[in-house]
């Protein structure tokens, strides 16, 4: 099967995947991860993946990530591939263990991917984002001193001090109680409208994908496939409020038949 979408000359200038397969050689039998899997998003906006554990969601952004091959297809940012991302030091991950180094300060953990990429510390930078994912005062703390909210902010401030263009949260909040992660949510917006990045963020929370995004790709359980992907077209700045309105209880309900009633087509596999 060609993996190229028909349309000639075209070229999505977000994330462009196009007919992505992956497949993951296990001791007796093969696991099908990812089964042709497309989708496009614009420069710029945000964009998550729901969809149940399992599903292939983190195996979408180990291959943006340059941490995989896929087995088919593409895989485009911006007309650069997952490699040329890497290397030009244009992407930015947090993922939801923050995997912070233990005994460097807040301050030395962002800095840390300008130091892997060979950059110079700009103080500034880095003090403008403690300040942006409100850390300020805690420049000299440990991981082990913060909690896990705070440990997040931490990761988030790190994936962008190479203000990237493309940005990968995998349940970057995952980890967290409600209260942290609706009030992270909020943050998270705020950050992402102060620093746009082509984002894209893998979530099982429905609320938090509608809340956040532009687009919401919602996933079939294995072998993973995108369903549909749902335009939330509710306007922006958006604050917690939006929640309670129909138009954002009409998103949820739509994302949860999608989710909780499998696709015809799958039933009869
Ligand atoms: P999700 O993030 O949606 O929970 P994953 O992308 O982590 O799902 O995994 C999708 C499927 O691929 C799962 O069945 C998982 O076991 C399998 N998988 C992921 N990574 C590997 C790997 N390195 N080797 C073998 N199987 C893997
Ligand atoms: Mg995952």
């Amino acid at each position: 099967m060609n993996a190229r979408r028909p349309e000639t000359g075209y070229r999505a200038t977000g994330i462009d995947l196009a007919g992505v397969s992956k497949k993951f050689a296990m001791k007796r039998r093969q696991v099908t991860a990812l089964d042709n899997v497309s989708l496009q998003t614009a420069r710029g906006s945000f964009v998550s993946l729901l969809g149940p554990s399992g599903c292939g969601k983190s195996t979408i952004l180990r291959l943006l990530a340059d941490l995989e091959q896929p087995t088919t297809g593409s895989i485009l940012v911006d007309g650069r591939t997952p490699n040329d991302l890497r290397s030009e030091h244009v992407l930015g991950v947090a993922f939801q263990d923050s995997a912070l180094l233990p005994w460097r300060s807040v301050e030395a953990n962002i800095r840390v991917p300008l130091e892997a990429a060979g950059k110079p510390v700009s103080h500034s930078d880095v003090a403008d984002l403690i300040k942006l994912v409100g850390l300020d005062g805690f420049e000299a703390a440990k991981p082990g001193q913060l909690s896990g909210g705070m440990r997040q902010r931490v990761s988030i401030a790190r994936a962008l001090i190479l203000k990237p263009l493309v940005l990968l949260l995998d349940e970057p909040f995952g980890a967290l109680d409600d209260m942290t992660r609706q009030r992270l949510n909020t943050e998270l917006m705020r950050i992402w409208t102060e620093r746009p990045a082509t984002t894209l963020m893998v979530t099982h929370g429905i609320s938090e994908a509608i809340y956040l995004s532009d687009r919401v790709a919602v996933m079939s359980a294995r072998p993973g496939r995108i369903q549909q992907v749902i335009d939330v077209d509710l306007p922006r700045p958006r604050t917690p409020d939006i929640m309670r309105t129909p138009e954002f209880r009409g998103y949820v309900e739509q994302a949860s038949d999608l989710l909780f009633t499998p696709p015809a087509e799958a039933a009869v596999r």
